[in-house]
């Protein structure tokens, strides 16, 4: 199980397969990706290998932003409907989510009574939160932070908010997850070495930071919300 994902001026179809093939090695049952551009969000995805997702793309969709999941089915039976990429009802939110999280039945019955959810997994409770509360008037940061602070688990997880073009927003606990930064893009992935074609400079997460990555920059916030400064570093790896 592994996610990838570019943001900058390249269309991203071919960008998300590639990393998605390198990350084959850890592991899957089902892939997907999502492609962004100004007007629309759109999902592929399908069951077994990467090849086969490969199948289901529309070639004449382009965006020069998305992410990408394989997944490793732990709630919800290895299918099409359960593959990453989810979205909220409203189609406004897109996630890929690794790892596993522990309470979404009590969450599901606190705050998504009203909410009918498209699969059986423990991950589209997160994506419906986040609309949640953006529909109850939080910014997309603000409805991300605050969905996160409810996680019990572990994850790596890429959100899109198909009404912003310029951003993607991640977070990590338990579950690896790196920035990587290039010229004019900037990228997410769980090993370095799944983007190791488009850049070997790479930024380290903690957990419980949330961030916001566009083509220019990356915005990393700990915990509390404050703005923190990370160096980069080389990774020295063949690819
Ligand atoms: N728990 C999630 C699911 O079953 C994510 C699994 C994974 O890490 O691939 O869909």
């Amino acid at each position: 199980c592994g996610i990838v994902g570019y943001i900058g001026s390249s269309d991203t179809k071919e960008i998300l397969l590639k990393g998605l093939e390198k990350l084959e090695y850890r592991g899957y049952d089902s892939a997907g990706i999502a492609v962004k551009n100004e007007t629309e969000t759109k999902v592929f995805k399908e069951k077994g290998r990467i090849a086969d997702l490969r199948k289901r793309v529309d070639e004449n969709f382009s965006g020069t932003t998305g992410i990408g999941h394989t997944r490793w089915a732990t709630h919800g039976e290895p299918s099409v409907t359960n593959s990453h990429p989810h979205q909220s009802s409203d189609k406004r939110f897109t996630l890929v989510h690794n790892g596993v999280i522990e309470n979404y039945k009590q969450l599901k019955e606190e705050y998504l009574n009203d909410t009918k959810l498209m699969s059986d997994t423990d991950t589209e409770i997160i994506v419906q939160l986040v609309a949640k509360f953006a529909q109850e008037g939080s910014s997309t940061l603000e409805a991300f932070q605050k969905t996160l602070s409810l996680l019990h688990g572990s994850y790596a997880i890429g959100l899109l908010d198909n009404d912003d073009d310029h951003t993607i927003y991640a977070a990590k606990n338990k579950s690896p997850l790196l920035l990587g930064k290039g010229d004019g893009f900037n990228v997410i992935t769980s090993d370095a070495m799944a983007m190791l074609e488009l850049t070997n400079e790479f930024v380290e997460l903690m957990d419980g930071e949330v961030i916001q990555l566009m083509e220019d920059q990356m915005i990393i916030r700990d915990m509390e919300g404050t703005e923190i400064e990370r160096e980069s570093y080389i990774a020295e790896i063949d690819a």
